[in-house]
């Protein structure tokens, strides 16, 4: 099964919902920044949020999150577009804990991404085309990305949410299956309804169990909500790096004339690598130059 996000209402409208699987997507990245399990699920589940919540946006508008916390596998930052063009980054791929109590080793749900990922803030910085972007920040939940989310919505966007994200990795630390779901409550919606809901998801089984069986979304949403489920649009998912030489120019030039002379004297030239594909881009000493005449002029 390709990867790909199904959006739908449920609930008279009263209800919606975005369920994907990411099983490529987090491959991907998985492979790209060379992560053991932990790594591959904190990184494939924040990835797994941004194409659901980067579907959210219009046109041109992409998003930025942000899982800063002072855990062992460092910050974690995935990107997306409308078009569910992601990609990811996490700082300490190779990161090992001990998997929690009663766990085996690959388990999704006994990897423990929490600690992994340890106290600190999630941020989410969304650019709408504006002057400024939009930036939400709340500290994180318990670092296990999924509940870090539903805080989010809840406080800076006062969205009641229920959310799974999820990755299973295999023995070889090869993924197995990646997907999750969104679901959200807009106004008008019923304690009853809510009752409902949070009756079946309680006893829901984990969204990766349900992938390798062979589910698709729209099977897992059907099992997850009750009546009648418009489906409204699906979208393909895919790891899609914009790195491209002239950022990294912009990026050479933000960081001003004394910075730039200074990588000339010392370094006579700059190798820049794109953090989230690990393309390289040389810039040799009279591009260098250039910039640094560029941003004098300032
Ligand atoms: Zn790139």
């Amino acid at each position: 099964m390709n990867d790909y996000i199904v959006r739908a209402t449920a609930l008279d409208g009263k209800l919606r919902a975005f369920v994907c699987i990411t099983t490529e997507l987090v491959r991907e990245l998985s492979d790209r920044h060379g992560c053991l399990a932990l790594a591959s699920a904190a990184l494939g589940r924040t990835a797994t949020m941004g194409a659901m919540m980067g579907v959210m946006l219009k046109g041109e508008e992409t998003l930025s999150l942000q899982v800063r916390g002072d855990g062992p596998l460092g910050k974690i930052i995935v990107t997306a577009d409308a078009e569910a063009h992601v990609t990811g980054y996490i700082e300490n791929p190779r990161v090992e804990l001990p998997p929690r109590e009663g766990g085996a080793y690959g388990d999704v749900e006994k990897l423990d991404v929490g600690a992994g990922v340890g106290e600190g803030f999630l941020l989410v910085i969304k650019d709408l085309g504006m002057k400024e972007p939009y930036t939400g920040s709340v500290p994180l939940h318990n670092g296990e990305i999924a509940e870090d989310f539903v805080h989010y919505f809840a406080q800076s966007e006062q969205t009641p949410s229920a959310l799974a994200l999820g990755v299973l990795v295999d023995k070889d630390q090869s993924v197995k299956a990646a997907g999750g779901f969104l679901i959200q409550l807009l106004p008008g919606v019923t304690e009853e309804d809510i009752d409902y809901l949070e009756q079946q998801l309680s006893k829901f089984p984990h969204i990766t169990s349900l992938l390798v069986q062979g589910l698709t979304p729209e099977d897992i949403l059907k099992r997850l909500i009750p009546g009648e489920i418009k489906f409204l649009e699906t979208y393909p998912v895919a790891f899609t790096c914009d790195c491209s030489r002239d950022r990294f120019e912009r990026g050479l030039l933000s960081l001003g004339a004394s910075e730039i002379r200074s990588i000339l004297t010392e370094e006579k030239q700059a190798e820049l690598v794109c953090h989230f594909c690990n393309e390289k881009y040389h810039f040799e000493e009279a591009h260098l130059q250039e910039l640094l005449e560029q941003a004098e002029a300032k």
